[in-house]
Formats: C-alpha cells, sequence, structure tokens
C-alpha cells in the first residue's frame, strides 16, 4: 500500500473501503494481486453494466488496436465514430421513436451534465435549474451545483449558484402533507419559475441511496416542465444503459425528456465516454463553443458500438435485468424481515437496489463484513446509511445468489 499513501492524493475514496491491491477482472469478478476472487455487485457504480473485459468487446478493441486503426481525434470523423452513432441511432433512438442530436462533450458524466445545463441556459436565456434533495450529477462547478450532498459541496471554494433545490418526489401540486408544492418551494427558494431554465433529474437517484422516483410522479414532472416551459434534464448517467431494465430509464414513465445525459456504461467496456443527447431544435450550439480533447475516445466508440450490437438487438438483456432484479427485490424483502430487531427498508428498480439501514454506521460494517466474504457492495445515501447492490446485468443466477447469501451472512453477523 505505500505507494499510495505516499504519493496518490489524500482525495482517494474506494480503495479506503476495499483496501486491496486488484490486478486481474473478468465477468462478475475481480481479483486481488494474490488471486482472491471478489464478487463484484458495485461495477464501478454502474460503469461495467456488462461485466468486466467482456470477450465480444474485447474481441472488437483487441482488432481494432492491432490493425492501428485511429485511437486520438478530437472530434473529427472517423469509421469508428460513425459506426458507433450508426448503431446508437438504429438500435436505440430510431426503435423508441426518439430524435436527438449527439453531443461528445467530454469523457465523463459529469461532462454530459455541465453541457447539458450550459446548452438549457443558453437555449432558455434564464439562469436557474431546479434539483432535488439527494442529487447527484458530478464534480465541475456547474454540475456541483445541482448536487446535493454538502460533502461533495463543500470542496467547491466558491458560493455554488443558479440551482434550486426541492424535494425529491414530493408531490408537486402541494396536496402532501408538509410539502408546499415546486411552485411555491420555487417561489420562497429565491427564484421565480419564468426565470426557470430546466429541471434536473434522476429517475432513481444511484449516489443518493437508491431513491425511486415513482413513474406517475415523473409524468407529472415532465407536465410541469412542459406547462411551465422549462426544460426537462433526465440524468441518465448511472441508470441508462439498462440498468433499470429498457436502455433508457425514463422509458417506464412514458416521458420524453429534453435533454438526455449518459455515461458510465455507454462504452460498454469501463472506458471515458459521455454523450448529451439534445432535441434537435435546441443544438443551438456555435461549432467549438463547448469545446475539449477527450471528447470521442475512439475505443471507446469501438467497444460501445460492439455493446450495442450485442446486447440491444432485441430484448433479451432487458428481460434478465427485470428477472433477476425481482429476484433481488425479493430476498432483500425476505433479509430485511429475517433480523427483526433491525429495521432494514430494501427498495429499487430493474438491477439498482439499495437496502437502507437506520444509519450509515451500521451499512459501512455490512459493506465491509461483506468485503471481508468477497463481494464489494458500495454505500450510497446521505448518511452513507445504505447499501446498494449494482451487480453486473451479464451475471448469471448463481452469482446473483451467491452475492445474495453473502450479503445475508455479513448483515446477519453485523446485526
Ligand atoms: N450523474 C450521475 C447520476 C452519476 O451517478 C454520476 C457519477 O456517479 C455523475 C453524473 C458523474 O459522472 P462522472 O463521475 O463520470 O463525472
Amino acid at each position: 500500500m505505500g505507494i499510495f499513501e505516499d504519493r496518490e492524493s489524500a482525495v482517494r475514496s474506494y480503495c479506503r473501503a476495499w483496501p486491496k491491491i486488484f490486478d486481474r477482472a473478468a465477468g462478475s469478478w475481480l481479483y486481488d494481486e494474490d488471486g482472491r476472487a471478489y464478487l463484484d455487485f458495485f461495477t464501478g457504480a454502474s460503469a461495467l453494466n456488462y461485466g468486466h473485459n467482456n470477450p465480444a468487446l474485447k474481441r472488437a478493441l483487441l482488432d481494432y488496436l492491432a490493425d492501428d486503426r485511429v485511437v486520438h481525434s478530437l472530434d473529427m470523423y472517423t469509421v469508428a465514430k460513425s459506426e458507433f452513432l450508426t448503431a446508437f441511432d438504429g438500435l436505440i433512438l430510431q426503435p423508441r421513436g426518439l430524435n436527438y442530436r449527439v453531443q461528445f462533450p467530454g469523457p465523463g458524466g459529469t461532462n454530459a451534465v455541465e453541457a447539458a445545463l450550459k446548452l438549457a441556459r443558453k437555449a432558455t436565456g434564464r439562469t436557474e435549474v431546479i434539483t432535488f434533495t439527494g442529487a447527484f450529477h458530478g464534480m465541475t462547478l456547474g454540475a456541483l451545483a445541482v448536487t446535493s450532498s454538502s460533502i461533495y459541496r463543500n470542496g467547491a471554494g466558491v458560493p455554488l449558484t443558479h440551482a434550486v433545490s426541492v424535494p425529491f418526489a414530493c408531490r408537486l401540486d402541494g396536496s402532501e402533507p408538509g410539502s408546499p408544492g415546486i411552485e411555491r418551494l420555487v417561489q420562497d427558494g429565491g427564484a421565480a419559475l419564468d426565470q426557470v431554465a430546466a429541471v434536473i433529474v434522476e429517475t432513481v437517484q444511484g449516489e443518493g441511496g437508491i431513491n425511486v422516483a415513482p413513474l406517475g410522479w415523473l409524468s407529472e414532472l415532465a407536465g410541469l416542465c412542459r406547462r411551465h416551459d422549462i426544460l426537462l434534464i433526465v440524468d441518465d448517467v448511472q441508470m441508462g444503459c439498462g440498468r433499470t431494465g429498457p436502455f433508457f430509464s425514463f422509458e417506464a414513465a412514458g416521458i420524453t425528456p429534453d435533454i438526455v445525459c449518459l455515461s458510465k456504461s455507454i462504452s460498454g467496456y469501463g472506458l471515458p465516454l459521455a454523450l448529451t443527447l439534445i432535441r434537435p431544435d435546441l443544438d443551438i450550439w456555435k461549432p467549438g463553443e463547448h469545446n475539449g480533447t477527450f471528447r470521442g475516445v475512439n475505443p471507446a466508440f469501438v467497444t460501445g458500438t460492439a455493446a450495442l450490437q450485442v446486447y440491444w438487438r432485441d430484448k433479451v438483456l432487458e428481460d434478465g435485468t427485470l428477472r433477476k432484479g425481482q429476484r433481488i427485490a425479493a430476498a432483500l424483502a425476505a433479509l430485511a424481515r429475517s433480523v427483526p430487531g433491525t429495521p432494514m427498508q430494501p427498495r429499487g428498480r430493474g438491477l439498482a437496489h439499495g437496502l437502507a439501514f437506520e444509519h450509515g454506521e451500521l451499512a459501512g460494517k455490512v459493506s465491509s463484513a461483506a468485503f471481508e466474504r468477497g463481494l464489494l457492495v458500495e454505500t450510497a445515501g446521505p448518511k452513507d446509511e445504505v447499501i446498494k447492490l449494482l451487480p453486473p446485468l451479464t451475471a448469471t443466477d448463481a452469482e446473483i445468489d451467491q452475492g445474495l447469501e453473502l450479503l445475508a451472512d455479513a448483515v446477519q453477523t453485523v446485526c
């Protein structure tokens, strides 16, 4: 560990929860330098929906590299980019009746969000963005301003402005006790609705602790945006690419956002790639107005294309995700009942699940006990009180069961 403690910045985080040196990986498994296997129910926070080093994607990548094809090209036209856009159009957008322009905003999810917020403000001429309690959208200043958690906000060093936070998934019309409704809240929060450019929302808050927005609420939110001429941005960085079942997490709600942010599993292989999908009439960027060196890493296009072709030609992956998700939901409900003295709240959609404990200390102990047993599960939520399960969508039933057994053993030992 010496070199990391001596040389790597104090900002490092996941390695503190899982203090092993990892070396190899395949499918649902990570191996440390001593060869010990860990079942990965963290998957790079949903960056590895098709598992580690997926053989079909790896083949395409190795062939591309072996043939000396272009690796770096800024945003020039390449065959790899053309094939990716063609696959995305033909396999994802057209079958869903969606019409978006695709912007490559930079390598990570925060770049997709930053571009979405800038464009929403530019297109509407308004400054304010409505965001929700529990939201996580990234670490660059614009994305951080619409991120809720104080630990991240405290790192900004400047005031984070032009964002109004309202309670997630609360009734929008104010009819719920304790919730004055979005109109009132916006005004009380210092912004009139006519100053609001956009609402940014995760359909399931990942870092916020697997908070699942009811589908009806999402469609009401889309209606509210339409009525007030506010743009709806869905941040599908963590919940997109099939994590909740369908390719986009908003499909189940029957809504069509104005702007969509994608990253994490869009390259399929854990390589950096992000997309901001834009309603065509909003694509008013001037050439080069939003720039960046890494706005299209060709090897990421290659693995992204292979992922779309292998997994999104039919509904096999989607159906499997929903079926395995039901298996996890049933197992977590049984686990919560099995320890009556310890309140636990299971929740989730597709293959994104959470088990909420009363406080973070307990969830932290469960995560550590799971790690000792060879299972990677992250904690999330405002107090890190939620055990978060994000297995690869390609995990086998046996691997799902094995992970659930390891988790149950960890919970029962700790509680
Ligand atoms: N948006 C959501 C919903 C996320 O979950 C994340 C990362 O976890 C981001 C944005 C930021 O993505 P990145 O870490 O790639 O910048």
